[in-house]
This record gives C-alpha cells, structure tokens and sequence, in this order.
C-alpha cells in the first residue's frame, strides 16, 4: 500500500527505531510511548486491522505475539506487560495497518480506558 505510514516504516521510507525483523514482522519503537517499553510488531503483508484479518494470517498473528513475548524477555519486563490490539477507530485504532502493541515497564492498571 503506497499510501500507509507503517508500509513505508517497512519499506525504510520513514525512519523508525528497529527493534526487531524478520521475513513476516517489523518491530519498532513506538514514537509516542505509553510506558517505557511500547514497541509496535507489525506484520510485513499489508492487513488493515484485526477484522480484516484472514485465516491465511493466523501464522503471522501467532507469530507477532511470539516475539511480542520474546522483546518481552529481552527489555526484562516480564514481571508484567501487556499486548494490545486496538480495532477500530471507537478503541483508538489510528493507523490502519495492523500492529500490536507491547506495553511494559511499569504498573498498568485494568480495565484500560
Ligand atoms: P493505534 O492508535 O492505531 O492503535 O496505534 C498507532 C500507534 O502508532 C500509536 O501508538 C502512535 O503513537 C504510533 N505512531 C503513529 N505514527 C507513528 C510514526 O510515524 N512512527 C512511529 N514509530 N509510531 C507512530
Ligand atoms: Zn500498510
């Protein structure tokens, strides 16, 4: 999509600061933090968001949340932290391209807001 902010981030088109890739996600920092470790896995493929989602993507949502898991263990901030998928623009889905947030470092509250 020549027109998505996350397919240029891919694309290198756009800096962003890396965190992690492979062949099917890219991974970086998120440019407005909500906790010290907020680092976005994106898949490579081009998916509009959760609902948009087919079941030729469950490998790559699997996927994401492994290496959500795996950033996780590297930041050392397993004593608690959180994936978030927002969809839709009424739970603040703001970029269309399908990301997961992986939100850690310090206390969070339940329920978010
Ligand atoms: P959403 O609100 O769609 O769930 O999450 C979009 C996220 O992308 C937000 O947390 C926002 O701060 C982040 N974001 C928006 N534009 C950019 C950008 O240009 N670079 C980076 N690194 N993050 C961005
Ligand atoms: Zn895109």
């Amino acid at each position: 999509m020549s027109d998505c902010l996350f397919c240029k981030i891919i694309a290198g088109e756009i800096p962003a600061k890396k965190v992690f890739e492979d062949e099917r996600v890219f991974a970086f920092d998120d440019i407005n933090p909500q906790a010290p470790t907020h680092v976005l896995i994106v898949p490579k493929k081009h998916i509009r968001g959760l609902k948009e989602a087919e079941k030729e993507d469950e490998g790559v949502l699997g996927h994401s949340l492994l290496v959500a898991a795996q950033i996780a263990r590297q930041r050392g901030i397993e004593d608690g932290y959180r994936t978030v998928y927002n969809v839709g623009a009424r739970a603040g889905q703001s970029v269309f391209h399908l990301h997961l947030h992986l939100l850690g470092g310090r206390d969070l509250r339940w329920p978010p807001g």
